[in-house]
């Protein structure tokens, strides 16, 4: 096949795929059950441990993309009737209400303004005698915050529910610690800070997250993510079929999790976080400003709001014709109003960030002097990051 450009991948995911990902996608398809599969497989979920920072046996990808990972979490952790309550900060927040209705779950949900994470104090009171679990989004890549994970297991927990996580834009690319943050249910994506093809939601479950799901009063609604049949066959001592997973998908993934681990998972958060805070004091004396506060930002997706008089829309078709660039516009009440750029695991680079730092600057008609200057303030920026003792901004990230 021929004729598909190369673009440089800087929206809210896909990200840009390495080219040895794309190889070890490109190796011959075995069998599901062939051995030498089961056992590539195997390495694949024991990468994801350590990825996720977990010691849960029960880590597997879920066939489908990070939304059939959270299909999966409200189907099987979940019953008809029972109550959740979600903290909303934005449409992927939405999203898990909306799929939990659907199921028949009743929601309580506390909203926070787009650009701010959901406030602890808020959650507290909602969560009671009879709540079955609790979930948040870790990483709100409609608006770029990182929402606190503090206490929010302890509070979860001291009334029996499960605490449960969208980590989609989080993994690989923001502080992240399962078990330390005390999480039941998680589920991510290949395509964010990965960098592989979208088509796996990777999902890790606490031994809590498989006793509720052994104490089922009904059978799980959704054939497809029926995870009592689906875990047969992940498990080494059963391997029954159900679906045929995404062979292929799961090679990416394996030399996707090489790559993050090679370079060593804090020192990837750390470049996301020189990312991020690169591209904000290159992008400002542009007359574009950070949505969200310091201490809450997603590293890996960092929300701009472009100077006022500016045609938001025009400036990334520019970006995207002319420099073969892609970074992703506001979603819902963003619509129009803001660039959502990715700095997603490869592109977690000072040569991605100066590059769409040279590219709006020159689409916005600056100067050839203000653009060096931007790039120039890029440049220092990111290097004082990467070489801080701690890049964490105070209370963000795990507890
Ligand atoms: C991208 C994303 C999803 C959905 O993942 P798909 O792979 O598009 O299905 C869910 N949650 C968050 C936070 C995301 O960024």
């Amino acid at each position: 096949m021929t004729g598909l450009p190369t673009r440089l991948l800087m929206g809210s995911g896909p990200s840009t795929v390495p080219d040895r990902v794309l190889t070890a996608m490109a190796q011959p398809t075995l069998g599901h059950l062939d051995p030498a599969f089961l056992a590539l497989a195997e390495d694949a979920n024991a990468l994801l441990r350590s990825a996720f920072r977990t010691a849960n046996p029960t880590t597997f990808s879920v066939s489908g993309t990070g939304s059939a990972g959270m299909e999966t979490m409200i189907a099987n952790f979940l019953e008809p009737g029972d109550r959740l309550v979600v903290g909303v900060c934005g449409l992927f927040g939405e999203r898990i209400v909306d799929a939990a209705q659907r199921l028949g779950v009743c929601v309580s949900r506390v909203d926070a303004p787009w650009g701010e994470p959901v406030d602890y104090a808020r959650l507290e009171p909602l969560v009671g005698a009879g709540t079955r679990a609790l979930a948040v989004v870790h990483g709100e890549t409609s608006t770029g915050v990182a929402q606190p994970l503090e206490g929010l297991a302890e509070l979860a927990h001291d009334h029996d529910a499960l605490f449960m996580v969208d980590c989609v834009t989080s993994l690989g690319g923001h502080p992240l610690e399962i078990d330390d943050a005390g999480v039941d249910v998680a589920f991510s994506a290949t395509q964010k800070c990965l960098n592989c093809p979208p088509g796996l939601a990777p999902m890790t479950l606490s031994d809590r997250a498989l006793e509720r799901l052994a104490a089922r009063r009904t059978r799980v609604a959704s054939w497809c993510f029926d995870l009592p049949a689906i875990l047969e066959y992940w498990d080494s001592r059963t391997r029954v079929y159900h679906h045929t997973p995404p062979i292929n998908s799961i090679y990416a993934l394996h030399e996707a999790l090489m790559l993050v681990l090679e370079t060593g998972l804090e020192t990837r958060w750390r470049e996301h976080a020189a990312a991020s805070a690169a591209l904000l004091v290159g992008l400002e004396p542009l007359g574009a400003r950070g949505l969200v506060r310091a201490e809450h930002r997603l590293w890996p997706l960092t929300t701009v709001v472009p100077p006022p008089e500016v045609d938001e829309a025009a400036i990334r078709h520019e970006l995207l014709e002319r420099h073969g660039m892609e970074i992703a516009g506001g979603l819902g009440a963003l619509a129009g109003r803001a660039w959502r750029i990715g700095t997603m695991g490869v592109n977690a680079s000072l040569k991605s960030v100066t590059a769409v730092v040279e590219a709006i600057a020159t689409a916005l008609g600056e100067s050839s002097s203000a653009v060096a200057d931007a790039c120039e303030s890029a440049l220092e920026t990111w290097s004082a990051t990467i070489r801080a003792a701690d890049p964490h901004p105070a209370g963000q990230g795990a507890p």
